[in-house]
C-alpha cells in the first residue's frame, strides 16, 4: 500500500470534482498548481550563543478571489508537499465559506517544544523578515495553525511593522499601523485581534454539525444524547468538544499526541471538556484526566490508544489533530455515523470511498473547519476599517456564514448524489473560476 502525500490527496479530491465540471486543460492546470512557492533558510540565535539555520516555506496557491490567506505551522515534519496541500485547501475553503480571499499556507521545520520562549520569538521574527517582501494586507495574510498562537502572531506583526517603518513605507500614526496589523490574523484581542477568533474554528464546526444533524435526524446509539470522540485536544479539538458538550452531546473520548482517554461507561458517561483542559494544564498531558463530574476523578475512565479512539462505537468522530489519520488501514473499522473533519486532510481519498460506501457522512475539512478563516476575515476587515466588533456580532455573522455554506454544499451533494467533499470542491471551483476563468 502506498501512502500518498497530502498534496497528492488534495489533487485526487480535485480530480473527483472535476469529473462533474466541464473544464479546459488550462483551467485544470491553473487550479492544480501554486502561483508562487517561497522557500527560506534563515538564521536564529540560540540561547547558547550559537546560530542555527531553520527552513521555512510559504506557498501562495491561488489569489483569484482575493489576497492569499492561510496559517503558519511549526512542526518538525513540515514539508513542501504538506504546505502545498494546506495552501490548496485554503483556496477551496475560502471559496466554500464565501469570503473574498485566496489560499496560502506557511510552515517552519521546527519542534517549538525544544525552544525557549526567547528562541521561539527570535525564530518567529526572523521567519517574518525572510518572507516580508511577499506578505501584506492586500497580498498575503498569514494566521496561526498547529503550534502557532496569538502571541506568536503579535511578534510577527510587530516585526512586520518594524520592517515597514525602516523602509519608511508608513507614517508613524495609529491609523496606518492598525491597517498594517491586517497583515496577520489570529492576533491577541488587545493587539488588533477579533473577539471570537480563538474559539471560531471549533464554534464554526459545531454550527456545521448541528446544521447537518437537522437534515439527518440522527438518533443516538445509546439514547437521546449523541456521543462524540475527539482526536486532538489543542485549540480546535478543545473548542469543538466544548461547544458540542454545551449543545447537549456527550464527549466520551479525547486525545492528544501522548494518548487518549475514554469514559468508564460509553453508554452513559461524558467528559466535561473545560475540566479536562484544566487538568491537562496542571499535568501537562491528558492521561489521567478523567474529569467526568465536577471534579477530576482518577478512578473513572481509562487510557486508550489514539488508534482505538478512531474506531470507537460513537455517533460522531471528530479528527482535530493532523493529516492522514483515517486511511485504508482503518476506514473499514470506523463505526461513527458522522465524521466532522476539524483537522485539515485527516481522511485519505481511498478511505473516503470506503466511508462513503459504509454510509458514513463525512463533513469535509474545507467546510467543517472554515469557521477559523471566516473570523480571520472578519478580523482583517475590522483592522482595515478601523472597527472592533462585539463578540455577539462576530458569532452571529459566523453562524450565518457556516449555515449558508453548509446548505449550499448539502444541496449540491443531494442534487448530484455525491459525497459532501466532492460537492464542496465543485461549489468552490465554480466560485474560483467565476473570478478568474
Ligand atoms: P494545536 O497545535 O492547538 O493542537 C493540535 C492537537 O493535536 C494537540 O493537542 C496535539 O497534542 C494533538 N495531536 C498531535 N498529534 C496527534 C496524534 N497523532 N493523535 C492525537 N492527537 C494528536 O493545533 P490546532 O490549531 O488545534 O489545529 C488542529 C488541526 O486543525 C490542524 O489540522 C489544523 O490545520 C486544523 N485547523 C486549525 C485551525 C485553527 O484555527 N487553529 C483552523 C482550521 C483548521
Amino acid at each position: 500500500m502506498t501512502r500518498h502525500s497530502p498534496f497528492e490527496n488534495a489533487l485526487s479530491q480535485l480530480g473527483k470534482a472535476i469529473k462533474h465540471l466541464n473544464l479546459t486543460k488550462f483551467q485544470v492546470t491553473r487550479l492544480s498548481n501554486p502561483e508562487k512557492i517561497i522557500t527560506v533558510n534563515f538564521p536564529v540565535k540560540l540561547d547558547n550563543g550559537e546560530e542555527k539555520i531553520f527552513h521555512g516555506f510559504r506557498v501562495q496557491f491561488n489569489s483569484a478571489r482575493g489576497p492569499y490567506k492561510g496559517g503558519i505551522r511549526y512542526h518538525p515534519q513540515v514539508d513542501m508537499e504538506e504546505v502545498k496541500a494546506l495552501a490548496f485547501w485554503m483556496a477551496i475553503k475560502c471559496a466554500v465559506c464565501d469570503i473574498p480571499m485566496g489560499g496560502g499556507k506557511g510552515g517552519v521545520e521546527v519542534n517549538p517544544k525544544e525552544l525557549s520562549e526567547g528562541e521561539l520569538e527570535r525564530l518567529s521574527r526572523n521567519y517574518v523578515r525572510a518572507i516580508a517582501a511577499d506578505i501584506g494586507p492586500y497580498v498575503d495574510v498569514p494566521a496561526p495553525d498547529v503550534n502557532t498562537t496569538p502571541k506568536i502572531m503579535k511578534w510577527m506583526v510587530e516585526e512586520y511593522i518594524n520592517i515597514k517603518k525602516q523602509e519608511s513605507r508608513i507614517k508613524n500614526n495609529k491609523k496606518e499601523i492598525d491597517k498594517l496589523k491586517a497583515t496577520f490574523t489570529g492576533k491577541p484581542v488587545d493587539f488588533g485581534g477579533s473577539l471570537g477568533r480563538t474559539e471560531a474554528t471549533g464554534r464554526g464546526g459545531s454550527y456545521v454539525l448541528q446544521a447537518l444533524l437537522k437534515q439527518l435526524k440522527l438518533k443516538g446509539r445509546y439514547g437521546k444524547e449523541l456521543t462524540v470522540a475527539v482526536q486532538g485536544f489543542g485549540n480546535v479539538g478543545y473548542y469543538v468538544a466544548k461547544f458540542l458538550h454545551d449543545a447537549g452531546m456527550r464527549i466520551v473520548a479525547l486525545s492528544d499526541s501522548k494518548g487518549a482517554i475514554l469514559v468508564k461507561d460509553i453508554k452513559k458517561d461524558g467528559f466535561n471538556p473545560e475540566l479536562v483542559l484544566k487538568c491537562k494544564k496542571e499535568k501537562g498531558e491528558l492521561s489521567g484526566c478523567y474529569c467526568v463530574g465536577s471534579v477530576c476523578d482518577l478512578r473513572n475512565g481509562k487510557t486508550i490508544s489514539n488508534k482505538e479512539l478512531l474506531e470507537l462505537p460513537v455517533d460522531v468522530l471528530v479528527p482535530a489533530a493532523l493529516e492522514n489519520q483515517i486511511t485504508v488501514k482503518n476506514a473499514e473499522k470506523i463505526k461513527a455515523k458522522v465524521i466532522l473533519e476539524m483537522a485539515n486532510g485527516p481522511t485519505s481519498p481511498e478511505a473516503d470511498e470506503i466511508l462513503h460506501k459504509k454510509g458514513i457522512s463525512v463533513v469535509p475539512d474545507v467546510l467543517a473547519n472554515s469557521g477559523g478563516v471566516t473570523v480571520s476575515y472578519f478580523e482583517w476587515k475590522q483592522n482595515l476599517e478601523g472597527e472592533s466588533w462585539s463578540e455577539d456580532k462576530v458569532n452571529l455573522m459566523l453562524k450565518n456564514k457556516m449555515e449558508k455554506a453548509f446548505l449550499v454544499v448539502w444541496d449540491e451533494a443531494k442534487k448530484q448524489k455525491i459525497d459532501m467533499r466532492t460537492a464542496a470542491f465543485i461549489v468552490a471551483v465554480r466560485k474560483i473560476l467565476e473570478k478568474r476563468g
